[in-house]
C-alpha cells in the first residue's frame, strides 16, 4: 500500500467511526466498510448463475433432469437466432441486491461498487473457465462521449479493470467507440433496441484487433443486442474469436 492510499484508508475508517454509513439495501450499519455503500452481507446474498444455461448466450435454464444431463443446450432464442459471439456468460441474474447494486453503481455514481462487483466477475470467471486463459484482450462496450461526460465514467470500463488487473489481461477502451448516441434503452422492446443499437460502433484501430481473442466486457446483458453490434465490428476488423461476460443478464 503506498502512502497516498494508507491515507485514504486512515481517513476512510476514521470518517467511519465519526459518522457511520448505513447499507443502501438493508439499512443496517456497515461495520467493516471499505467504502462501499452496501454492506459484506447484502453482497453475499448475489448469487453467481450456475449451470444448466444456454451454452450460447448463457441464458440460464429450469434445471429439469434434461437440461442437467445435456451440457451442450441451447435455448429457444439462440435455435432460432444466430449470435455472432462465440458464446455470452453473465455472473447472475439482474434482480434483487445485484440490479440494487448495478442501479447505484451507474445511476448514483457509486464509483467504488467497481471492487465488490468486479470481483464477483472474477470469482465467476475462477469457478468455470470455459475461456480457458486464450484472452488477449479485454473491451469493455464503450459509452457516446456525451453520456461518458454525463456519467463521468464507463462502468464497464471500471468493471473490466478489476477482471483485467486480476487475470493480467490488458482493457483496451479505445480500439471500440461509440460513435452514434442512441437513446436510453430501458423502456424499448427487442426489435426497438436492435434498430437503435444498429451501426453505433466503430472500430478505431484494427490492426490491434487483428487475430487476437477478446473478451467484450458489459455490466448488463438484456437482449444481447448491444453486444452483438460490437462483436459485428469486431468480426470485421478481423479479431480471432470474441467471448462475452456481463455482470448480470434479465430473465
Ligand atoms: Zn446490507
Ligand atoms: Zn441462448
Amino acid at each position: 500500500m503506498n502512502n497516498q492510499n494508507m491515507i485514504e484508508c486512515i481517513t476512510e475508517g476514521l470518517l467511519n467511526i465519526v459518522f457511520p454509513l448505513d447499507c443502501k439495501i438493508c439499512e443496517k450499519p456497515i461495520r467493516e466498510s471499505k467504502g462501499y455503500s452496501i454492506c459484506k452481507d447484502c453482497l453475499k446474498t448475489i448469487e453467481l448463475i450456475e449451470r444448466p444455461y444456454c451454452m450460447k448466450c448463457g441464458k440460464p435454464l429450469i434445471p429439469t433432469d434434461f437440461f442437467k444431463q445435456n451440457r451442450e443446450i441451447l435455448c429457444l432464442d439462440c435455435k432460432i437466432k444466430k449470435y455472432s459471439f462465440k458464446f455470452s456468460r453473465s455472473t447472475g441474474i439482474y434482480d434483487k441486491v445485484l440490479k440494487k447494486s448495478i442501479h447505484l453503481f451507474k445511476y448514483y455514481r457509486e464509483k467504488k461498487l467497481a471492487k465488490p462487483l468486479g470481483k464477483l466477475m472474477v470469482d465467476y470467471l475462477l469457478k468455470n473457465n470455459e475461456f480457458e486463459n486464450k484472452l488477449d484482450l479485454i473491451i469493455p462496450v464503450p459509452l457516446h462521449k456525451n453520456d461518458l461526460k454525463k456519467r463521468g465514467f464507463n462502468q464497464s470500463v471500471l468493471l473490466g479493470k478489476v477482471v483485467g488487473d486480476y487475470f493480467s489481461v490488458p482493457v483496451r477502451e479505445n480500439i471500440l467507440v461509440k460513435k452514434k448516441l442512441t437513446p436510453f434503452q430501458i423502456n424499448l422492446s427487442k426489435s426497438e433496441r436492435e434498430k437503435n443499437i444498429l451501426r453505433a460502433f466503430s472500430v478505431e484501430k484494427s490492426e490491434e484487433i487483428k487475430g487476437k481473442n477478446i473478451l467484450i466486457l458489459d455490466d448488463v446483458f438484456t437482449t444481447g443486442a448491444t453486444v452483438e453490434e460490437c462483436t459485428k465490428e469486431l468480426t470485421k476488423a478481423q479479431a480471432k474469436n470474441i467471448f462475452v461476460l456481463t455482470l448480470a443478464r434479465t430473465v
